[in-house]
């Protein structure tokens, strides 16, 4: 039987997941990539025996990765390895506390008792909750298209519905957050979860305290030679189910007849194919090669994600305060978030997220030194990020690890890249720098996303993390599963 023609735009992780599962199924793939590399969001820099992972750090549902190297006739060879983390991640704020979180939920709410009052049991059931919540629901919102929710919420018993029935969606993260802690601090760390997919926790519904479930419970991973080595595995994969990459071809086309895509055009290549998945932010898909198309309300007005801006810094010398995973709380998060969603500012008091993969990646950095990753949130948005505005911002960070961790690491800095939304969003593609597409700030924004399949186009359909279920690795991944269940139906 004649084989048909797939071609996947964009390498990103939906892109590279997709392209694995068409051509498990028999599909000749082409993957077109404007980058050099694969990875997207995901990639890596490598200067003066320091490697840093440059987008995504954090990773749980390794699971999601595993099944695709295992699909096709010949599982790959086991080169991806990742290790669940002792511990998932370190907390500081101003006033001194430190709360090192553990990776299981009873050691976790041990130590959180003993740093902040709260009791432990509280931890325990708010935990027990999300996890309830997340069973019942993720085969409704992440794992399939959003259009069989009633279908499959009916193939459901009443008892498995009844934690999703308890929600208030109405309320927000943090309202939740409070009615459940008593100590502000710990109500802090639960909110934290909204910048998971770039929102507020005081917009986001409480639905979304679910979210952590996956670190808490689920646990925290790391890949063994860090995050670029799930693409490097994805890519390769790939390659053996003879997936074909044209690498430095930006698609500027999709030529549409009727119902359907015909053609695929990359600058002066012209590609006839019989399905195309779109990888490509949607809010960048729809302004660019897909610009003769309608474009949905949601685009049109997109709600967009934060954005972030980030330091490589390499460190001349080893700091035992930290962890791989660290987060420095601002001290006013409304006023924070205010900043971000509202008035579009840098804030003065950011919270810092600091990403260390050498602590658990040796090769990562030199004998005796760190690599830094040193993140904050910022508004998307590409016209204000001038060097005025990356000096600012960076003094705002200084101060911040110099009042929290007591330390002065100015001149431990040997050298420093920086990512800003204007450099996300020419590297990646994703529109305005947003680091998930449009943002969960409305008990809406689940149903208003992107859906996987083209409502008008029967051979057009869609990845990544601006389109459902949303943004991130896992949800990424799932976009790919959900693409291929709604091919496989067609
Ligand atoms: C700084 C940062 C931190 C993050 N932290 C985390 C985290 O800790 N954990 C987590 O799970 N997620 C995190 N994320 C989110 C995660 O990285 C993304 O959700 C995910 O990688 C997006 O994958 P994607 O499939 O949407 O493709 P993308 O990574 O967006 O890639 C899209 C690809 O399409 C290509 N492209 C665009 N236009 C064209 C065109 N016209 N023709 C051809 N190719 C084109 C781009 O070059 C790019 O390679 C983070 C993201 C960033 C930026």
């Amino acid at each position: 039987m004649e084989q048909k023609r797939c071609i996947v735009v964009g390498a990103g992780i939906g892109g590279l997941a997709a392209s694995i599962r068409m051509a498990a199924r028999n599909y000749e793939v082409s993957v077109l990539e404007k980058n050099k590399l694969p990875g997207g969001k995901m990639h890596q820099i490598e200067r003066n025996g320091f490697r840093f992972d440059t987008g995504p750090s954090l990773f749980t549902l390794p699971h999601l990765v595993t099944e695709l190297l295992n699909l096709g006739p010949e599982p790959s060879e086991p080169t991806f390895r990742y290790e669940k983390l002792k511990n998932v991640c370190r907390y500081f704020y101003d006033d001194g506390t430190m709360i090192n979180v553990p990776g299981n939920p009873e050691d976790f709410a041990r130590e959180a008792e003993i740093k902040t009052g709260e009791p432990a049991a509280n931890i325990i059931n708010y935990l027990n909750t999300a996890r309830e919540r997340y069973r019942s629901s993720a085969d409704l919102f992440i794992f399939n298209p959003l259009k069989n929710l009633i279908s499959s919420a009916r193939h459901k018993k009443p008892e498995e519905l009844k934690p999703l029935l308890k929600v208030k969606p109405l309320r927000s993260m943090h309202k939740e957050n409070e009615i459940a802690f008593q100590s502000s601090q710990i109500i802090q760390l639960f909110d934290r979860y909204a910048t998971y997919n770039g929102s507020s926790p005081f917009k986001a519904s409480s639905m979304l305290n679910m979210i952590s479930h996956l670190e808490h419970d689920e646990g925290a991973y790391f890949p063994e030679k860090g995050m670029y080595n799930i693409v490097e595995s994805l890519y390769h994969k790939a390659l053996s189910l003879g997936v074909k990459f044209q690498f430095e071809t930006a698609v500027t086309h999709l030529v549409s007849e009727k119902d359907s895509i015909t053609k695929v055009i990359a600058g002066n290549k012209e590609l006839e194919a019989d399905l195309v998945i779109s990888d490509v932010d949607v809010n960048t898909l729809y302004r660019g090669p897909a610009r003769k198309l309608k474009m949905p309300r949601s685009v049109k007005k997109p709600d967009l994600s934060s954005s972030a801006l980030i330091f490589y810094w390499g460190m001349n010398r080893t700091f035992p305060q930290l962890d791989v995973h660290n987060i420095l709380f601002s001290t006013d998060y409304r006023g924070e978030f205010r900043a971000i969603f509202n008035n579009h500012q840098l804030f003065n008091d950011p919270t810092v997220y600091i990403f260390v993969s050498s602590k658990i990646v040796e090769a990562d950095a030199p004998k005796g030194k760190e690599n830094w990753f040193v993140m904050i949130n910022v508004p998307p948005g590409t016209e204000k990020t001038d060097q005025e505005w990356i000096k600012q911002a960076r003094e705002n960070i200084l101060k911040k690890i110099h009042r929290t961790l007591k330390i002065n690491p100015r001149e431990d800095i040997l050298f420093e890249e920086i990512a800003t939304p204007k450099t996300i969003e020419t590297n990646t593609g994703s529109w305005k720098g947003a680091l998930y597409g449009n943002n969960s700030n409305s008990i809406w924004s689940a149903f208003l996303r992107h859906q996987n399949k083209s409502r008008k186009y029967h051979n057009l359909f869609f990845t990544g993390g601006s389109v459902h279920p949303g943004g991130g690795i896992p949800l990424c991944l799932a976009s790919a599963a959900i693409v291929e269940k709604e091919i496989n139906q067609q």
